[in-house]
This record gives C-alpha cells, structure tokens and sequence, in this order.
C-alpha cells in the first residue's frame, strides 16, 4: 500500500492524498509537479526512474473500508533538497532514456 507521503521531498510544497500535483516513483518517492517536470527532468535523485501521479485514495468507504478513514496518508516528513548541480550530472545520462528502458 502508498504510504500518501506528505508533502515533495524537494521543495517541501504539501501534497495531501487528493493532490493531482504529486508524482511518484515505484519506490514511491514523492516530489511535485513542478520539481519533477524542471529540475528533475523526470529522473529521480534517488533510483534514476521515471515518476507517474500518485493515484488518489478514496476518501469514503465505497467498498470493503478501503479508504482513508482506515489507511490514512503519512504523516511522516522527507525532506532531502536535490542538488541541482549534482542532480545534472546524475541526470545526464540517463535523462533521455524512457523510463521503460532505463
Ligand atoms: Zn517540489
Ligand atoms: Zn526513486
């Protein structure tokens, strides 16, 4: 299950679970929109895969109590700041491989 983290790892900006601006990666790595799509050229600082939206949990129990009243989202802080500096060369070669090829 996502853990909903709550807010970019870069930027600090809050991504609450029904944010369409939050991107993550399979290790669910969370950044905004905005951090992924300019300073991290869809390259995560952290695996070197592509990031996709975060899909949104139901707030209500539509079914079987799969929703965010029984599996709430993290409350957990990341914060790490992407070196932009490193992040270009980390990126570089990998930048314009799909993210199904890398
Ligand atoms: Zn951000
Ligand atoms: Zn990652």
């Amino acid at each position: 299950m996502l853990e909903l983290r709550p807010t970019c790892e870069h930027c600090n900006k809050r991504l609450p679970a029904e944010s369409l601006e939050a991107r993550i990666c399979s290790y669910e790595c969370t950044f905004c929109q905005t951090c992924v799509d300019t300073l991290l050229a869809n390259v995560c600082p952290n695996c070197g895969g592509g990031f996709v939206p975060r899909p949104i949990r139901p707030s209500r129990s539509w079914k079987g109590d799969n929703f965010l009243g029984k599996d709430p989202a993290s409350a957990i802080l990341r914060h790490r700041v992407v070196d932009p500096a490193a992040h270009a060369r980390f990126s570089a070669p990998i930048r314009d491989i799909p993210p199904e090829k890398r």
